[in-house]
């Protein structure tokens, strides 16, 4: 079945021949033989959220979607796929992570799983080596996080800066991240810098001021982490003011560690995402509800910090729009690993496998303010994964098992485990 324009226009989905026919035929690819095709789009298939289409295929041309149905159903290409009866799933889209940086924190895992408490101090740690470190080691240190995420199924991913603290450090982050995904933060608000720590003002001058400058053109996106010990709720909303002005869009790290004003603000200011959102009160459950920011849960620094999980359950019977994302860092979530998360929302938090996968995925294209990724169908660029199971079920009931095989970016398969 086709599903839009882009597909109803497109010569590969017609059988009437023609010379543009024929040139995209060539170039055309169907992927067939997809025990389970989540598509994302409740039109189509099963009419459920995910879309689910038993038997399915999808087709497509150069970097897009052009054709997603029933195998039967699929239009002649030149190039055929079988996928062998596995489940074919969008690419996951990743919208909170922090991998420019050196170093890592094993020794303060080791302690912390010995009984000390997290605090937000230890970020200093990484800064110290972060700034330590050549623009090439964390350059290749970004490129090494981003391939272990994409063998794990992630095509799209949100990086930030954060751990330099300094005018040209964060800039020299963003430029580093901004050579490899499109999608840069400004986190010079992570903590304030240990060279300001008698005078904060003086740090919020400089990250709304000159650090600001020197980073905006990097970046499209703002944040700051708005908790005890980082930064309040006036100093949050004059750092992401400041951005929007520069013409940066706002997210948050929001409600982490405890309650706060992070997650009303995000809202204020109309925030992409607030991120994190583990200790919500009911009236920042419903300003969510009513907001079009997303709610980004990361369960991944729950885990790893032995701290209480989001209440996945309560913000979706609200009615807010829920993200899943790794967070991946070197302090409190040091995985790379969207699966694992899945796993743990639906094992810990009470979401079902299928709004899971669904907030990886779309729910992450979400809090990107995206269209184009999390989805599956006619006019979507082509970034899918094939699982080795039959139904997107697995990658929950079968934690920390390997079963993505295969990842597809933008067209071009970019990875096939062993044995495929
Ligand atoms: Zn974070």
């Amino acid at each position: 079945m086709n599903t839009g324009p882009a597909a109803t226009n497109n010569p590969a989905a017609s059988s009437a021949p023609s010379s543009a026919n024929s040139a995209v035929a060539t170039t055309a690819t169907a992927i067939v033989n997809i025990a389970s095709l989540v598509t994302n789009d409740p039109s189509l298939g099963d009419g459920t959220p995910l879309g689910l289409i038993q038997d399915a295929a999808v087709v497509i041309d150069g970097d897009r979607v052009v054709w997603v149905g029933e195998s039967s159903k699929a239009p002649a290409t030149d190039n055929r796929v079988d996928a062998g009866g596995r489940a074919v799933i969008p690419g996951f889209v990743d919208s909170h992570s922090h991998l420019v940086f050196a170093g890592d924190r094993t020794a303060e895992f080791n302690a912390r799983m010995s009984g000390q408490a997290y605090a937000a101090g230890g970020i200093r740690t990484t800064v110290a080596a972060t700034r330590a470190a050549s623009d090439e080691a964390l350059s290749a240190n970004v490129a090494r996080y981003l391939g272990e995420a994409l063998r794990q199924g992630t095509t799209t991913i949100e990086t930030k800066s954060g751990y330099g603290l300094t005018v040209e450090d964060e800039a020299r982050a963003l430029r580093i991240a901004a050579e490899h995904t499109d999608e840069v933060t400004y986190l010079g608000a992570h903590i304030v810098s240990p060279d300001h720590a008698d005078d904060p003002a003086a740090y919020v001058a400089l990250v709304t001021g000159e650090m600001l400058d020197a980073c905006a053109p990097y970046a499209r996106w703002i944040d700051v982490f708005c908790e005890k010990g980082a930064f309040d709720g006036d100093q949050a909303r004059a750092i992401l003011t400041a951005g929007k002005a520069k013409g940066l869009h706002p997210r948050i790290h929001a409600n982490q560690l405890s309650y706060g004003p992070g997650v009303q603000l995000a809202v204020e200011l109309d925030a992409a995402s607030a991120d994190h959102c583990t200790h919500l009160t009911d009236e920042d459950v419903d300003a969510l509800a009513h907001s079009s920011t997303v709610a980004t849960l990361l369960p991944g620094a729950e885990f790893s910090t032995r701290a209480p999980w989001p209440d996945a359950r309560r913000l979706l019977d609200a009615g807010v729009t829920v993200a899943l994302s790794t967070d991946c860092n070197p302090g409190s979530s040091f995985t790379s690993s969207v699966p694992f998360c899945i796993a743990l929302a639906v094992r810990d938090m009470g979401m079902t496998p299928d709004e899971a996968l669904w907030s990886a995925t779309a729910g992450g294209a979400a809090a990107l303010r995206r269209t184009d990724v999390g989805r599956l169908t006619a006019g979507a660029r082509a970034d899918l994964s094939l699982l080795d199971a039959p139904s997107h079920v697995h990658l929950a009931y079968r934690p920390g098992v390997p079963l993505v095989t295969e990842v597809w970016r933008a067209g071009v398969r970019q990875y096939a485990g062993s044995g495929h």
